[in-house]
């Protein structure tokens, strides 16, 4: 099948188009290079540079690449930024996701899979979280991606448009051969500062906030690798162009927490020298514990993580900067 892959040349966007091509579909990727990288993807990939923001590009795309599916990635993606700047994240998470909606309905009504967040749960009592737990944002970036959810509701109910939510957990890790990986505009996530850490780029780590309601009092999140993450697409895009039930939200996640503590232990011992450690006030949005309950996505579409040990996970990441250390040349 002919995937629209938009934001394909982002960090998860690169690494699933890899996977769709392994599984022998076709790719065009949609970006508007804001923090993708078109070496990310492969020479057969066809690129649209458009941007979200421009319906009639979206338009134009959709008629000439004229796709079977499509993937959405594209959004912004940091908790901090969005309380700084809602207003950006409101426009193009939100805005942005309706005009391509607005789009596909109107020109090719193709299935579709959505990225959402586990910050769509915020503060959700219970862990691990099933899908049908309380949706209680605490950043204007989970609220952005939960609007959209109900977006896409309503597109399904009005215009019968068929879709699938995947509710990402903690990203992090590289494709193992070490060619793609994570590299965004700003470093704000966990693992990547820890190894740009480790390669003498800052000086220390800090730990946000010491205080949370958690067993080591830092923040506990549900650490998925970007290759597991990849299929989980793969396997939702197949099932749902395939007629399996639209409408479905599956949390992606392996279904256990590691602190901030714990982490950076872990990179020590991958990296083999303690990087400076500090504690920290908490980060603004951070929710003291996010642990995914996988069970409906492994049931139902057969979704089985392939990296659950965590060293070896952040073994990859340090694999993909160490040989990267300023990421992409572009
Ligand atoms: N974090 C931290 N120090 C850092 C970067 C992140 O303590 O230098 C914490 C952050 O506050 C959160 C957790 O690590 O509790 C994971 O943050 P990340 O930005 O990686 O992902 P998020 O959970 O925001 O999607």
């Amino acid at each position: 099948m002919h995937l629209m892959v938009v934001g394909g040349a982002g960090y998860i966007g690169s690494h699933t188009v890899r996977q769709l091509l392994g599984a022998g579909h076709r790719v065009t990727v949609l970006d508007n290079l804001s923090s993708g990288h078109r070496e990310a993807l492969p020479g057969e990939v066809a690129l649209i540079v458009a941007d979200l923001l421009d319906p009639p590009a979206l338009r134009a795309a959709l008629q000439s690449a004229q796709p079977d599916a499509v993937i959405h990635f594209a959004a912004l993606i940091e908790v901090s930024e969005s309380m700084r700047s809602p207003g950006r994240y409101y426009q193009n998470n939100v805005t942005g996701s309706l005009n391509l909606f607005q789009a596909i309905v109107d020109t090719r009504k193709v299935p579709i899979v959505f990225s959402s967040t586990a910050a769509v749960y915020g503060e959700a009592g219970a862990a691990p979280i099933p899908e049908d737990a309380a949706k209680a944002p605490t950043s204007s970036y989970g609220h952005s991606k939960l609007m959209v959810e109900q977006i896409l509701r309503d597109f399904g109910v009005a215009h019968g448009l068929p879709y699938t939510v995947l509710r990402y957990f903690n990203v992090c890790g590289a494709a193992p051969d070490h060619t793609i990986g994570e590299d965004h505009p700003n470093k704000t996530h966990l693992i990547e500062l820890a190894l740009l850490t480790a390669l003498g780029q800052r000086q220390k780590m800090f730990v946000n906030g010491t205080d949370y309601p958690t067993p080591d009092g830092s923040c506990v999140r549900d650490y998925v690798h970007v290759m597991d993450l990849a299929d989980a697409h793969v396997l939702a895009i197949q099932a749902l162009v395939g007629g399996a039930a639209s409408a479905q939200a599956y949390n992606v996640g392996l279904g256990h927490g590691f602190s901030v503590r714990q982490v950076l232990d872990a990179v020590d011992e991958v990296v083999g020298t303690p990087l400076t450690r500090e504690e920290g006030p908490r980060r603004p949005g951070d929710p003291p514990s996010l642990v995914a309950d996988p069970g409906k996505i492994m049931a139902e579409l057969k979704f089985a993580p392939r990296f659950t040990d965590l060293g070896e996970i952040v073994k990859t990441a340090w694999d993909w900067h160490r040989t990267h250390p300023h990421g992409f040349e572009s």
